[in-house]
């Protein structure tokens, strides 16, 4: 006996403001065998966002020429919100308005003159089909560009999105005269940690310092993972003593954190930050490389501090 492979049930909207189409459409759609079908009907404007706003919808046959709304109208904003794939109905054909539709985003298309059970299946099977496709290809899309952006162990910003965050937040800093500050954070003796406890527990002492950081500084702050064991937390319309006080809060925090290792043995790291504010006119790189300057000196002077790397405008002050 050959056992017949069941499709998943489908939900279609017929819309259609003739009752005479949308009942000829239905007919031929109560015919198809081996499909479970569910059918909705819409006559107007109103009918068809209520079908819409209630649930689901795996195709929607779209009859072109409607009062109030045009199909064309409602086939722009249904596959604009990626709600469902749509194949238009054309009572006239013409080309121009296959090439719109198309343009539109309709998944295909079916003259109503020459409507067939055969066409009718087939055009269900091609734009579910193609529907499936275009959503995994934009969820292939999505991810692609989240790998791109984030670090996929801390889930910050990599370093290529937080120097293109650095550059955008200085313009506008430039731009609305504001001011902005740039701490570079490394964790201490991260080699030993690693000697120590393995790189797993490596891994998760990186991801708790990600943690950490991100929930003691403001939502409007950016951190990202500069790289191995070094973050870059910029800190936007904030003078340098606000960020002295942001930096030394997070030493503090981080000092006083309980790490584990894989067995659950306790034990405890510390952070060096360099710090910059950044002033007028001042670029990305040369502001990293102050906050960089500062964290040398900071590991210099013994680790677990924060240490400040003046501008030329404020060091001539001085
Ligand atoms: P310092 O106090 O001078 O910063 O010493 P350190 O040991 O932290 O610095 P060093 O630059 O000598 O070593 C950094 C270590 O970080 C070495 C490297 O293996 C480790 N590391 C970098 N990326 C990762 C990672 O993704 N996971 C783990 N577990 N370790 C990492
Ligand atoms: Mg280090
Ligand atoms: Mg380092």
């Amino acid at each position: 006996m050959t056992q017949e492979i069941k499709q998943p049930l489908i939900k279609i909207l017929i819309c259609d403001d003739d009752p005479a189409d949308r009942k000829l459409v239905r007919t031929y759609l109560q015919q198809i065998t081996g499909r479970e079908i569910v059918l909705l009907e819409a006559g107007h404007t109103e009918e068809i966002q209520n079908a819409l706003d209630k649930g689901r919808i795996d195709l929607v046959l779209m009859d072109n020429q409607m009062p109030g709304k045009s199909g064309m109208e409602w086939l722009a904003e249904i596959a604009k919100k990626q709600l469902a794939p749509v194949v238009m109905l054309t009572g006239s054909g013409t080309e121009e308005i296959v090439a719109q539709a198309f343009q539109e985003g309709a998944i295909g298309y079916l003259p109503k003159g020459s409507l067939s059970l055969e066409k009718l299946k087939n055009i269900i099977d091609v734009a579910l089909d193609k529907w499936t496709r275009l959503q995994q290809a934009m969820a292939d899309k999505e991810k692609l560009e989240k790998l791109a952006t984030f670090d996929s162990l801390t889930g910050l910003y990599n370093r290529r999105a937080i120097l293109g965050k650095l550059r955008e937040l200085i313009n506008l800093a430039n731009r609305y005269k504001e001011d902005c500050s740039l701490s570079m954070l490394d964790i201490d003796h991260f080699k030993k940690v690693n000697d120590r406890y393995g790189h797993l527990t490596g891994d998760a002492v990186l991801e708790e310092i990600a943690t950490l950081i991100r929930q003691n500084i403001r939502d409007t702050d950016i951190v990202g993972r500069y790289g191995g064991e070094e973050f870059i937390i910029v800190l936007p319309k904030t003078v340098l003593s606000s960020s002295w006080v942001v930096a030394e809060r997070l030493r503090t925090i981080i000092e006083k954190a309980e790490m584990k290792d894989s067995a659950g043995n306790a034990f405890t790291i510390t952070v060096s930050q360099g710090l910059a504010g950044w002033e007028r006119g001042e670029d990305a790189y040369s502001l990293i490389s102050r906050a960089d300057e500062a964290l040398y000196k900071a590991k210099e002077k013994g680790r677990n501090r924060v240490q400040i790397m003046l501008g030329p405008s404020l060091r001539d002050k001085i």
